[in-house]
């Protein structure tokens, strides 16, 4: 098994993403305006894969999906399934513990309006490869969106025609690995009815199911 630390916290590879770090840091001091570190044990079973971290979200608080909407129905659908426990008050202190899952990004570094270049997609995805090594458990991912479903089959080296990304779907990726699909929980997608609470616990249904055995 490989060590994995994640990128340094001041990680260069990206520059848009450094100079925007920056801005951050010098308006908001206090924040955390670093790469952000997985959140959960190497040893789960289970990997969620998300975006990026959100500016007053993760790059605020310095976990991932804590402190924006995009956590507070991630971290409640969690610990309805088991997969959590204690109580999310969207703050890294909260003692709040994931039970059998880590959450990483696809892009560890906040980007502006959320919306990572391919470049940077590129430049990041080694940590996930390093991050998917380390971990000797692992049975499957959750894609939190589907940046987060092509970064996954890029990562494994796997053609993204042959999984194409749908809500709730389950592809089976071989070495007894599997990838479920979900919506992005943001927001925006539960505003527009895109992504609903029932839909979201649908997916995660057919994750749990698929891993039973
Ligand atoms: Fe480094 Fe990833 Fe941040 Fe780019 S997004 S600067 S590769 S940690």
């Amino acid at each position: 098994m490989t060590l994995f630390t994640g990128p340094a916290a001041d990680c260069r590879l990206c520059p848009r993403l450094v100079e925007y770090r920056r801005a951050n840091q010098a308006a908001f001091p206090d924040w955390h305006n670093a790469p952000v570190d997985s959140f959960g044990s190497l040893d789960a079973r289970i990997l969620f894969i998300g975006l990026a971290p959100g500016v007053r979200g993760a790059n605020r608080t310095g976990r991932p999906f804590t402190g924006d909407y995009a956590g507070d129905l991630l971290y409640s659908s969690l610990l309805k399934y088991g997969l959590a426990r204690g109580e999310y008050r969207a703050d890294p202190d909260d003692g709040f513990e994931l039970v059998g899952a880590r959450i990483c990004n696809a892009v560890r570094c906040v980007p502006p309006e959320n919306k990572p270049l391919p470049s940077e997609f590129k430049a990041c995805l080694p940590f996930l490869s390093q991050e998917l090594a380390a971990m000797p458990s692992l049975r499957a991912l959750f894609a939190i969106g589907r940046n987060a479903h092509e970064v996954a089959l890029t990562t494994l080296g796997l053609k993204k025609s042959a999984y194409p990304f749908a809500h709730g779907a389950m592809h089976e990726l071989g070495k007894g690995l599997i990838l479920v699909d979900s919506y992005h929980c943001s927001r925006y997608n539960t505003n527009t009815g895109r992504l609903t609470e029932a839909m979201f616990h649908q997916a995660l249904e057919t994750l749990l199911d698929s891993i039973k055995s």
